[in-house]
Parts: C-alpha cells; sequence; structure tokens
C-alpha cells in the first residue's frame, strides 16, 4: 500500500546526498577533530566546512554557530547560559505560551528555581506582538525569547522587531528557529538577534544535532563543561558524522530555498483547498500571511483527532495531532489553547505537514482517505448523540 509522510514538522528524512556524505565519515574518517596528527585534522577540517555551510543559510559568520547535540540544547543552552552570564542584572525572562516544550518546560524548570518567566500571549492567529514584548520588559529582564515560526500552526513571528526592541532595552534576544530553517528567508543581521537554535533533523539532515548562533560578542555562560571544542564554549567531542549531514542539508536548503518554498506551499494550498471545499465543518488554524510553507493546522469539528490519526494511520497515511511531543498524551495543545481554540475543537485538530518528498498523488490520495475517515467517524459520533456537542 502506499505510505504517505505528511509529518514534517516532527522531523524530515535525510536526504541521499547527505547520507553518502555523513557515510565517509561514518565507515572512513574517524580521526577526533581535537587530534593534531593528519587524520585529525581532516575530521577537523570537515567540521569547519560544515560550520561554514550552515552560517550561510542564516547569513552567519562561520565562528558564530557552535554545534549542538539537537535544538532542545540549544534552547536549553539559550536560556540558561544568559541567565547566568547575566544574573548579577536580573532574573526575569520573556518567552511566550506558544513555544516548543524545549523552551516552555525549561522556563517553567527554571522558574522553580528563582527566575522569573513572563510567557507572553498571542493573537488568534498565534501572532506575537511587538508591544505586549515590550510592556512585559521590567530592569531585571535578561533574555526576551521568541520562536521564528510556530512548529504546530506554522505561524511566523516579528522577530526582527522584537529584536530591535530587546536591544534598545540592552536585553540579550533569543529566537528558536528550528522551524524557520530552510523554510523562510533567514538573515540573522537583518534580524538583529543575539541568539538563534537550529536542527538538523527538521532540514532532511540527521537527528541528533543542532547548533546554536551566538552573535559576536554575545555573553553566554557555557551550558556544557568538559574539552575545549567549540571554542572552548561547548564541550564534547563532536558528532563528527551528523556535523557533516548538518552542513550538507544546509548546502542543499541554501541550494533550493527559493524552489521548496514554492513547491512546498503549493501543495499546501492545493490541500486546504481541497479540504476546506469538500469536508464540511473544518477550521484552518493559524495565519495565512505569515505562515510556514508547509503547516496545515485543520480542525474536524464532532470528531477527535487521535481517531482520525489511527484511521489515517491504518491507510498508511502520518499525520500529526498538535506536536509530536504532546500527541502521546491527551493534554490538549497549549498552542491551540493559547490562540483560543476551544478544547472540543483542540480535540479533533490534525497537523499536516507538507515536505520536499511530498507529491500532488500523496495530496489527492490523503483527501480522498480524509473524506472517507471523517464522514465514518462523524457518523459514529452521531449515532453517540454528537457526544455532548
Ligand atoms: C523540533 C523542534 C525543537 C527541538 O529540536 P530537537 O533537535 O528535536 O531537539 C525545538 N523547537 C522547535 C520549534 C522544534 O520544532
Amino acid at each position: 500500500m502506499k505510505e504517505v509522510y505528511l509529518d514534517y514538522s516532527a522531523t524530515t528524512p535525510v536526504k541521499k546526498e547527505v547520507a553518502e556524505e555523513m557515510s565517509q565519515y561514518i565507515l572512513g574518517h574517524y580521526g577526533n577533530p581535537s587530534s593534531l596528527y593528519k587524520i585529525g585534522s581532516a575530521s577537523k577540517e570537515a567540521v569547519d566546512i560544515a560550520r561554514a555551510k550552515v552560517a550561510k543559510l542564516i547569513n552567519a559568520a562561520p565562528e558564530e554557530i557552535y554545534f549542538t547535540s539537537c535544538g532542545t540544547e540549544a534552547d536549553n543552552w539559550a536560556f540558561f547560559g544568559v541567565a547566568d552570564a547575566k544574573r548579577k542584572k536580573g532574573n526575569h525572562i520573556i518567552t511566550s505560551n506558544i513555544e516548543h516544550h524545549a523552551i516552555i518546560h525549561t522556563g517553567n524548570y527554571m522558574s522553580k528555581r528563582g527566575y522569573d518567566i513572563t510567557y507572553v500571549e498571542p493573537d488568534k492567529e498565534g501572532r506575537i506582538s511587538p508591544e505586549s514584548v515590550e510592556k512585559a520588559i521590567t530592569d531585571k529582564t535578561v533574555l526576551i525569547s521568541i520562536m521564528m515560526v510556530n512548529n504546530e500552526i506554522g505561524t511566523i513571528e516579528p522577530i526582527k522587531e522584537i529584536a530591535k526592541i530587546a536591544k534598545e532595552h540592552g536585553i540579550t534576544s533569543h529566537t528558536d528557529a528550528v522551524q524557520a530553517l530552510g523554510n523562510v528567508p533567514i538573515d540573522v543581521k537583518d534580524l538583529g538577534v543575539d541568539l538563534m537554535s537550529l536542527s538538523a533533523h527538521k532540514i532532511y539532515g540527521p537527528k541528533g544535532v543542532g547548533a546554536l548562533y551566538i552573535k559576536k560578542g554575545t555573553l553566554i555562560s557555557n551550558y556544557m563543561h568538559g574539552g575545549g571544542q567549540e571554542k572552548k564554549k561547548r564541550a564534547g567531542t563532536e558528532n563528527l558524522a551528523g556535523i557533516v549531514g548538518f552542513g550538507k542539508a544546509a548546502e542543499i536548503a541554501y541550494d533550493n530555498l527559493e524552489d521548496h518554498i514554492k513547491k512546498v506551499s503549493g501543495l499546501r494550498d492545493y490541500f486546504l483547498k481541497r479540504v476546506t471545499e469538500e469536508i464540511p465543518d473544518v477550521q484552518v488554524n493559524g495565519s495565512m500571511e505569515y505562515r510556514h510553507p508547509g503547516n496545515a493546522s485543520v480542525t474536524f469539528k464532532y470528531i477527535e483527532g487521535e481517531a482520525i490519526l489511527l484511521l489515517l494511520n491504518e491507510k498508511n497515511i502520518y499525520v500529526s495531532t498538535g506536536s509530536a511531543c504532546s500527541s502521546a498524551s491527551l493534554v490538549p495543545s497549549h498552542v491551540l489553547m493559547a490562540i483560543g481554540v476551544p478544547a472540543e475543537l483542540i480535540h479533533g485538530t490534525i497537523r499536516f505537514t507538507v515536505g520536499d518528498f511530498t507529491t500532488k498523488e500523496d495530496i489527492d490520495y490523503t483527501v480522498d482517505c480524509l473524506k472517507e475517515v471523517v464522514a465514518k467517524l462523524r457518523n459514529i459520533s452521531s449515532v453517540d448523540g454528537k457526544k455532548g456537542w
């Protein structure tokens, strides 16, 4: 049976060219990049080439890219590292209540340990207004961290305006750009942010490697302590093959950014057009103007998203309810709650995310199956007395 993967925001398949380049650093080159002999220098060189490729994708200088084990580590580093480096100035951090759990749960942890965290609320489309961020600033604020693109509803945030406000107040700015990377143009110089989190496995690279962009001169303490890797800022022997893969994925993303956005958004728009025209009682969440090119967050009224997911799974179609991290639980999505979607509609919401390997046939097959699945579930739910709806 056909397989359709529509969960590119959870992770992406590794591109063949990426895997091929990585394999040379798994089966071949094995020298430790810190070793001084030839095979060590060859590995170091490979890491630096990858660093330059990741830097180019966000218009940073190569020496501003610090490799980490994942996007989550980069987020944690930004929070703990800035809080520690600026502890004499204050203990207040501003973020939002629609961030990825890598930020929200880090904030919650820190708030139990003496930090004061403000979670700014978005509007109905998931946009964080720069004014609401500015209003939350106190003389103790050390960090402002707002994500660049939301992972559930795809909303793109006004990072440039927010970074400008941070700068005017002498506050460090961070953005979690894991969903933005390779999906929207990113220019750190134009955005003016001090810190940016990245991850390889959302851009057709391997899992288990990420990076923190640290603008030259930004005050931040180390998070991982040990050896002198990454200019003594992030200890631990480099994930050589992973870093090489991240570099290759970044290079491909840079070379194809425009085509990727055009292709993916075209398929997403076609999907949304068919779904909204052919299935009654649906609602699209988030902003259509400021949106991740591949994201379609759709609420199917009167039925459970979990049931839709499972029936689609039987047809080898892979989608997600909310974010992958919360999909294992029945706790309603904090993002959909934050934009004011009523609880009963949150439970009927599915996130479809389109990517580079998606075809028009995949979309047609998915919509055809969806029509059948939704009709079937609504039929059961109406027999059920609409379960109170
Ligand atoms: C996936 C994701 C992360 C976590 O990145 P990992 O590399 O999986 O740790 C953080 N933030 C956002 C917005 C994400 O989508």
